[in-house]
């Protein structure tokens, strides 16, 4: 009996079917050498988003190695793992208050994210809720 199965590549996340089954994580050359040149510059620390890898988990700090490549599929698994983050950050009684009152102020819309840094213009990283992104602006007050 002959079946098909699916290998998910582990740089791209596309399914591709295997031509040494079990020990391929990857669907192509380039993905693989792709992965690993993520891997080194990852060790080197020249991830611009280094501060939130930190801080989340190891499933999160997989995703967010991806993020570096900068491509629009990590992004969205970034803003993902922001929002996930955010509301474990809700639940704690020390943060609440301060959330609610900037989602009071800001419409809901926007949420101070704490663990990215300002940027080089002193503005304060947000996460949209509406379109999933961070975006960067200077609060009113
Ligand atoms: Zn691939």
């Amino acid at each position: 009996m002959k079946t098909t199965r699916y290998y998910t590549c582990e740089y791209c996340y596309k399914e591709y079917v295997p031509k040494r089954r079990g020990v391929q994580k990857y669907c192509s050359n380039s993905c693989r050498s792709n992965a690993c040149r993520l891997r080194n510059s990852k060790n080197q620390k020249t991830n611009s988003i280094k501060p939130l890898e930190t801080k989340v988990s190891n499933q999160a700090e997989k995703q967010m190695s991806l993020a570096g490549v900068g491509n629009a599929a990590a992004g969205a698994m970034l803003a993902n793992t922001i929002k996930t983050v955010f509301t474990k950050e809700d639940n704690k009684a020390a943060t609440k208050g301060d959330l609610k009152r900037l989602t009071e102020k800001l419409l809901g819309r926007y949420h101070l994210v704490n663990n990215l840094p300002v940027n080089s213009k002193g503005e304060y990283p947000y996460f949209d809720l509406q379109a999933n992104v961070v975006v960067y602006f200077k609060p009113n007050n």
